[in-house]
């Protein structure tokens, strides 16, 4: 029976191999850019946002398999969603990815389902690949902030 780290395993490279809503946005949707250039991985987020909801959301870029599994499981995990909910799942992830008490969440995120992207947590015991996981979702809330200004 394979184990946790396997299943694991298995998730990140199914979103490696076949990502999610992959592909662009035309405007008036929020197009947003982020590097690490530690790894040299790219991120493109476009974010349409409609009646409070984040009604799509595309991923373009290239990287390491876990910036880009990272960002697939992202835009399955927060499109359709409210952006109030969006902001929790951001914050419950970036919790997940910081051996820090995350200072900042709010009571509800601990609600918030990760899925898939509970996959990610053994990230965080290599420093160096945080910021591959993270890169994502960062970008995002930069979009968020765009969209919602
Ligand atoms: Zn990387």
């Amino acid at each position: 029976m394979p184990g946790l780290e396997d299943l694991y395993r298995e998730i990140i490279l199914d979103h490696y191999r076949s990502p999610r809503n992959r592909g662009e946005l035309p405007p008036p949707a929020v197009r947003t850019e982020g590097h690490n250039s530690l790894c040299g991985d790219e991120i493109q987020v476009y974010l349409a946002v409609d009646n409070g909801l984040v009604s799509d959301v595309k991923i373009s870029g290239q990287g390491c398999s876990i910036s880009q599994s990272s960002a697939s499981m992202m835009s399955a995990a927060v499109k359709g969603k409210p952006i109030a909910e969006v902001r929790s799942i951001v914050r419950r992830f970036k919790s997940m990815m910081t051996l820090e008490e995350e200072e900042t969440a709010e009571a509800d995120d601990q609600n918030v389902k990760l899925g898939d992207l509970e996959a990610l947590q053994g990230v965080v015991k290599f420093p160096v690949r945080i910021k591959c996981a993270t890169l994502a979702w960062n970008t995002l809330l930069q979009g968020l902030d765009e969209a919602t200004a």
